[in-house]
């Protein structure tokens, strides 16, 4: 990409922060739209000074505007992790829906690229295992993920009217679990939490019987994807996440020995639809976008437990 003016919806969250960061460090000019509902301005503080960054509050669901020529529009507001979504039910639906007709408009008035972030959500809980993006997905409207899953599903269709009806340059990226610097303690996602809890010396609580897997993705390669598939042509949607497939008990294992804690490991009930297995298919992400991750799953958990490590976790909602 040639330096360009770029429009991050959620940027103050943990991936828009990260993407922020990383397109002004390549010499674009960035302005972050969020209105701080699961994200917070400490998470960009330190980008405030660089005159190319700009921090606006705004909230998706009612009106945007953004002065000047915009190249490209990253759509990533909405609460992501279960916690938020399971307690903010209504304004994920809203944010998927209003938030995402929001960005798409601000993407055609002013002729920009527009790249959805969509989730590894939109498969459900999946019987095609990995995941191809040609997998429809298995997934349920009325429980109680079907607020985060549906929303995604619903700006995935809308993103695609877009493209069709309006002549709107549009990308869909459904991105599968990524972890990494920036994610809050008690946000709920497997990682985080037994990170929180080895430092702690806690218990690591484990759901079900710890089998299910996930397969996550370090933030840098993740981010490295997402921008890839901004500067192809490409209308995905493109899977971007780590193939690299383990249990949730190994994790929890993993994490305590990255931590090097003396935790035990304590099995909780698992959540309604918990996905029993996830992985993608990133053939399609390797083809186009020549991408595949690089961070290998130890040294990536070790650099995000010092980054835990450097926080007052105390603090911390
Ligand atoms: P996050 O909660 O840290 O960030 C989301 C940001 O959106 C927050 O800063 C929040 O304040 C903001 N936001 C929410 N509603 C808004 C609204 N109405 N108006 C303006 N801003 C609003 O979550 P994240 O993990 O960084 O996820 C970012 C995006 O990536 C989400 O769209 C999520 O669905 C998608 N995603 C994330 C992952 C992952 O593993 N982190 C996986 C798949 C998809």
């Amino acid at each position: 990409m040639t330096s360009s003016h770029v429009v991050v919806t959620g940027g103050a969250g943990f991936l828009g922060s990260h993407l922020c960061e990383r397109l002004l460090g390549e010499g674009h000019r960035v302005t972050c739209l969020d209105n701080f509902l699961t994200g917070k301005p400490e998470n960009v503080a330190h980008l405030l000074e660089d005159p190319a960054f700009t921090l606006t509050r705004a909230d998706l669901t009612e009106f945007v505007h953004v002065p000047g020529p915009v190249d490209l529009v990253l759509h990533f507001a909405s609460p992501a992790s279960p916690i938020d979504y399971l307690r903010l039910p209504i304004q994920t639906l809203k944010v998927g829906a209003i938030g995402t007709w929001h960005a798409l408009g601000l993407a055609k008035e002013k002729g920009a690229r527009f790249v959805l972030a969509s989730t590894s959500e939109v498969y459900g809980d999946p019987q095609v295992h990995p995941q191809p993006e040609d997998y429809w997905g298995h997934v349920n409207p009325i429980g109680p993920r079907g607020v985060y899953d549906e929303s995604k599903r619903y700006a995935e269709a809308l993103t695609t009217a877009y493209r069709g009806a309006e002549g709107v340059d549009t990308a869909i990226v459904r991105i599968f679990n990524t972890y990494g610097p920036r994610m809050r303690p008690n946000d709920g996602r497997a990682i985080p939490t037994f990170i929180r809890q080895g430092l702690a010396g806690e218990p690591l609580t484990v759901a079900g019987d710890g089998s299910q897997t996930r397969s996550v993705c370090h933030v840098d390669d993740t981010v490295d994807g997402i921008l890839r598939l901004a500067a192809s042509g490409h209308p995905g949607p493109v899977n971007i996440g780590n193939p690299d497939e383990r249990s949730v008990l190994r994790i929890a294992q993993d994490v305590i020995a990255a931590t090097g804690s003396r935790s035990t490991i304590e099995f909780v009930d698992r959540p309604v639809d918990d996905p029993g297995v996830r992985r993608p298919d990133t053939a399609l992400a390797e083809e186009l976008l020549s991408w595949k991750p690089a961070i290998d799953w130890r040294e990536g958990l070790s650099a995000t437990v010092a980054w835990f490590r450097e926080q007052d976790l105390s603090q911390e909602d």
